[in-house]
């Protein structure tokens, strides 16, 4: 007893400032891969290893580039009270909205064309570290809009008293679920415009915040308490985490809707890829020019992985 209350004190909460989670991210990067047709498959199958390992640098920049968190999410009702009237295009926006707001308050389907055009220039010019890196850098932006959490100025139930539950949807239930999933998603498809698909997958997604924000409210309110969270110790620390019990619970509530949302992830990320190597007009995957990344670009890589070490992100974490 007196063990376990030294223990308590030294208890972190168990959050993992990350968007779905390594795990998932990692995941879907790695399962997009093999929605691709056959002219982009090899290329990419060879590099696996390195779309699956860098799915998380978008997270890792936002320990060194204040412009970086901005990137991964878009709080909608910052913008406007219906979706809808959020313009469209770029341009429109900032007209309307000003840099400043924009930045404070999220962009990611803007985010998504940008680096889709990144993306389409890498393979016009056949750049394989930079087809790599904008690849790896799209699949994390388009998993990222898959989390409803990233849709809603509540991004972690701060607004109502539900402080956790963006790590809980997008790390911890994956991390337990998602080995049930099913990621057979077929074959990656055309899509004709980049961002109003990027805004149709923003749109439904937001329509889920609500469901995810409810339904884990009315569950802590009927749930046990004190079977709410588990407690591990690791390296001498305890580390505080929701019940396999208590996810299970919010998990079949929530329907399926977690492996909807990967699996969704998962092909939209290869259609864009697929759609990108498309309008720059297929080019052979084979024999690609090798580019070293310039030493600002070089420099720039080092230090976010070192802020990264460091731990603190700057700007907002979730
Ligand atoms: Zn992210």
């Amino acid at each position: 007893m007196k063990r376990l209350t030294i223990l308590i004190v030294l208890i972190i909460p168990f959050i993992l400032c990350t968007s779905w989670g390594f795990f998932a991210h990692q995941r879907i990067n790695n399962l997009a891969i093999f929605t691709l047709p056959r002219g982009m498959i090899l290329f990419y199958k060879k590099n696996i290893k390195f779309i699956t390992e860098h799915a998380v640098d978008p997270d890792k920049r936002r320990y060194a580039d204040t412009l970086e968190a901005p990137r991964h999410y878009i709080d909608v009702e910052n913008y406007e009270k219906n979706i809808d009237s959020i313009p469209e295009k770029w341009n429109d926006a900032l007209a309307r909205y000003g840099q400043k707001h924009l930045n404070a308050n999220g962009i990611v389907p803007w985010q998504i064309q940008r680096t889709y055009f990144s993306l389409v220039k890498a393979f016009a010019n056949r750049d394989s570290i930079k087809i790599l890196k904008y690849s790896t850098d799209l699949g994390h932006y388009i998993g990222d809009a898959h989390v409803p959490l990233h849709t809603t100025a509540n991004h972690n139930g701060q607004l109502t008293n539900q402080v956790g539950i963006h790590a809980f949807w997008e790390s911890r239930l994956p991390e337990l679920f998602a080995s049930n999933y099913n990621f057979v998603v077929g074959k990656a498809k055309y899509i004709e415009n980049p961002l109003k698909e990027a805004w149709k997958i923003v749109k439904h997604t937001h329509s889920l915040a609500d469901t995810v924000l409810t339904l884990e409210a009315r569950l802590a309110a009927a749930f046990p308490s004190d079977k709410k969270y588990s407690f591990s110790e690791r390296n001498n620390t305890v580390l505080k985490q929701y019940s396999v019990e208590y996810s299970k619970t919010y998990h079949d509530q929530m329907n399926k809707m977690v492996e909807r949302q990967m699996r969704a992830a998962i092909i939209e990320i290869g259609s864009f890829w697929y759609s990108a190597w498309i309008d720059a007009g297929q080019p052979e995957l084979k024999n690609l020019v090798k580019l070293e990344p310039n030493p600002i670009e070089k420099q720039a890589a080092e230090e976010a992985e070192k802020k990264f070490l460091q731990g603190t992100v700057i700007g907002r974490e979730l």
